[in-house]
């Protein structure tokens, strides 16, 4: 059976999910479809009022329920039960993805959609292994570490990857015994809306997962602001994350976990295998149209085989089937947005005036959505703008190193360090890099994340607090009290 379908067929929730309940509301945001700039109708904006009934309602059903008291078997069984769901409906949450997003309907049920399900269970597999502690205290005293859940989490996720980043939030503080009051971005929201809606029928209580709808300004605020969110979880750009501890730190304390933005450099070595290096490279970049925290944006390669590599790079960089998202061939995906193509070629440009040589791409691409080709820039220094803002495009830049010092120090972005990749046969090398590199992920000779959720991931410098995936989201989603008893 075809993957491709008719954009025009489904019926988009247009609402907020609160209490296990659509909430309807007025649509207060225009959307359109990246794919082909199609108007996609509106999505509602929720106000503080409604923010706070949201909150309420979690609370209450978090304690009612018994959701973080209860046997943590009971949690584990729901959350597989909910992750089995989420794999039977993986055509129509795809579908439900690819319209309003970059995402494409020929990767979002075995990527998006099958990595989701396989981390939920990672985290459903955590709650019933993972507790607290018994401590060494004077003999006639019992000293214990309770683990507990916070009770709310506010999750706020970006409109990349919708469903997987959904999945990130919901399965650890889920699992950790938690409920969640969960803000997908104003322009992806529709699969996040559904896949609450198939936890309360996977057995999940009614209240523990709600979705409201709304841009950042306003639903955004109130979210973290809010005096009963016990923890924040949020991912997204340093912009916004800044704005976020600001207006935490104004309404009380709370933690956060913080996923911020990336400019991440890509370092390959004259004893690399180069076409592996390439192919990694290209593919890092291409992937969403680099419309990805992680992506590999910065190429650092040893100057003796630049040219060679740069070189394999421009025979990779083509994009293949640009189309619309939900058409089974289409291999490229457009930016989200008029907006985010325009500032797209806005860098570029400014980083051709300030030196750089276009090697390929650069410009937007004759198409009816908001595509941009995949571009490689040669001869930018450390100030050009294509190296200091992350692009969030189809962008490379290439940049040659004569030794080793100079590759860490041209690696070294003054704001970010989200993660890396190394490419050399010489593995004292590798390790050496590695220990030098100020980034929360290395990858040497591959670059990207594999089916392993045990690697946690997150952000050195700004591009963040906290580690989502891993043992360790699943952490931060509890909070610790020590307790002494006299026997
Ligand atoms: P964004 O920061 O504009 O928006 C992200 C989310 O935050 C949206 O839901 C938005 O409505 C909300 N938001 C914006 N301002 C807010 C505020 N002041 N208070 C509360 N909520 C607010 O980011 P985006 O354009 O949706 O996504 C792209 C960014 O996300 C890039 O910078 C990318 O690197 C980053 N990202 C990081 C990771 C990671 O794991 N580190 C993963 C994916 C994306």
């Amino acid at each position: 059976m075809s993957l491709s379908f008719d954009p025009d067929s489904l019926d988009l929730p247009r609402a907020h999910f609160i209490g296990g309940t659509y909430v309807k509301d007025e649509g207060a945001l225009d959307l359109s479809r990246p794919s082909d700039a199609q108007p996609l109708g509106t999505v509602p904006v929720a106000n503080a009022d409604l923010v706070d009934r949201a909150v309420e309602v979690a609370a209450k059903a978090q304690r009612v329920s018994g959701w973080g008291a209860c046997q943590p078997r009971d949690r584990t069984r729901a959350l597989h039960r909910w992750a089995d769901l989420i794999e039977s409906h993986a055509t129509e949450l795809s579908q439900l993805e690819a319209v309003a997003s970059t995402r494409l309907i020929s990767q979002l049920p075995a990527i998006d959609v099958a990595v989701t399900a396989e981390q939920i269970r990672f985290f459903a597999e955590m709650a019933d292994k993972e507790g607290g502690d018994l401590v060494p205290t004077r003999d006639d005293q019992l000293g214990l570490i309770m683990d507990e859940p916070y009770g709310v989490v506010g999750a706020i996720t970006p409109w990349n990857f919708p469903i997987s980043m959904a999945g990130w939030k919901l399965g650890p503080a889920l699992a950790a015994g938690n409920a969640v009051v969960l803000k997908p971005s104003e322009m992806t929201p529709f699969a996040t809306l559904r896949m609450a809606e198939l936890s309360v029928q996977a057995g999940i209580p009614a209240g523990l997962v709600n979705v409201v709808q709304g841009d950042g300004f306003v639903t955004g605020t109130a979210l973290t602001g809010h005096p009963d969110i016990g923890k924040v979880s949020f991912t997204g750009s340093t912009l916004a994350g800044r704005a976020i501890m600001e207006n935490v730190a104004r309404t009380g304390v709370k933690p956060m976990t913080l996923e911020l933005g990336g400019k991440s450099p890509q370092i390959v070595f004259a004893d690399a295998d180069l076409d592996l290096a390439a192919r990694c490279i290209a593919g890092s970049i291409m992937f969403n149209a680099g419309q990805a925290c992680v992506a590999g944006s910065r190429v650092i390669v040893e100057a003796k085989v630049a040219d060679a590599l740069a070189a394999k790079l421009v025979a990779l960089m083509q994009p293949q089937n640009p189309g619309p998202s939900w058409l089974a061939e289409t291999g490229y995906s457009p930016a989200i947005s008029a907006r985010q193509r325009d500032r797209i070629d806005h860098i570029v440009q400014a980083a051709i005036v300030n030196g750089a040589e276009v090697l390929c791409g650069a410009a937007p691409m004759d198409l009816p959505g908001y595509f941009y080709q995949p571009t490689l820039l040669f001869g930018v220094g450390a100030r050009n703008p294509a190296v200091t803002e992350e692009i969030f495009g189809p962008v490379l830049t290439l940049q040659s190193f004569a030794d080793e010092s100079e590759a860490l120090e041209l690696a070294d972005h003054p704001t970010y360090g989200l993660a890396a990749g190394v490419f050399t046969r010489d593995l004292s090398r590798s390790l050496r890099v590695t220990r030098q590199l100020q980034a929360g992920t290395v990858w040497v000779n591959r670059y990207g994340r594999s089916r392993d959720h045990i690697l946690p991931t997150g952000g050195y410098k700004s591009s963040g607090i906290g580690k989502d995936l891993g043992r360790a989201a699943y952490h931060a989603n509890r909070r610790s009290k020590s307790v002494l008893i006299d026997l």
